[in-house]
């Protein structure tokens, strides 16, 4: 069984969301299935038979952070997993490793499941090793238990660009080897329906990590089906 998660980033809206859980619930999956929506979108997800989770937290439990939500509150809302350190909460809107590992911190400790995303840029591709050590420091000898991680090379997410399956395997086994502990790892960068299944098969993967594919209702369930 394989762990497939949906960020629809800031894309979507109440009409999709509806026919989107409409059409997903009649899909029968042996897969774990998690979408992560915007926040707005979250209440529309109430008979979603799969997981729900959010594309980002902030570190505290209450106060004033405006346009920020507690995982606590996400976890309220339906969710069960929350994305941590996406490129674009990194690149974006400047977030550094330390306060992603806060996140990480706050997330398991309401019993969320978060999915910590690492990956080097496309000016790191020749020093990835350094890049992804450089992310996963902090994790280093923590409980890795409850958490999972998803290997996104920044140069692939929206591009269509993917690394060949012996460069993922080679970099899978540096991240095992670095983490000293056998959690769950996924691949993100321009999956399709075309390359899923090649890459759940060939890279020795706990699943995989969808952008755009999941916004295509009949593409994602082609996804869901490998
Ligand atoms: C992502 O944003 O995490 C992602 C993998 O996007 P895409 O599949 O569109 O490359």
């Amino acid at each position: 069984m394989k762990i497939i998660v949906a960020n629809w980033k800031m894309n979507g809206n109440f009409e999709f969301a509806d026919k989107f859980v409409e059409e997903i619930n009649a899909v029968d999956s042996k897969n774990t299935i998690v979408v992560c929506p915007p926040t707005a979108l979250l209440c529309r997800f109430h008979s979603f038979r799969y997981y729900i989770g959010a594309q980002n937290c902030y570190c505290e439990e209450y106060g004033a952070y405006t346009g920020e939500n507690s995982p606590k509150l996400l976890k309220e809302a339906g969710c069960e997993y929350i994305l941590i350190g996406h490129s674009e909460r990194r690149h974006i809107f400047q977030e550094t490793d330390d306060l992603i590992f806060k996140k990480w911190q706050a997330a398991i400790a309401q019993n969320l499941t978060p999915i910590v995303c690492i990956g080097e840029k496309s000016c790191d591709r020749h020093n990835w090793k350094q890049a992804i050590s450089t992310q996963l420091n902090s994790f280093l000898k923590k409980d890795l238990h409850s958490s999972i991680f998803a290997y996104e090379p920044v140069w692939s997410i929206g591009t269509d660009l993917v690394p060949r399956f012996d460069e993922i395997e080679t970099i899978f086994e540096f991240i095992r080897d670095l983490l000293r502990a056998t959690v769950p790892l996924l691949y993100g960068g321009s999956v399709s329906s075309q390359n899923a299944s090649q890459l759940l098969n060939y890279a020795r993967m706990d699943g995989l990590l969808v952008g755009r594919a999941s916004l295509k209702i009949n593409e994602f369930k082609r996804i869901l089906i490998q």
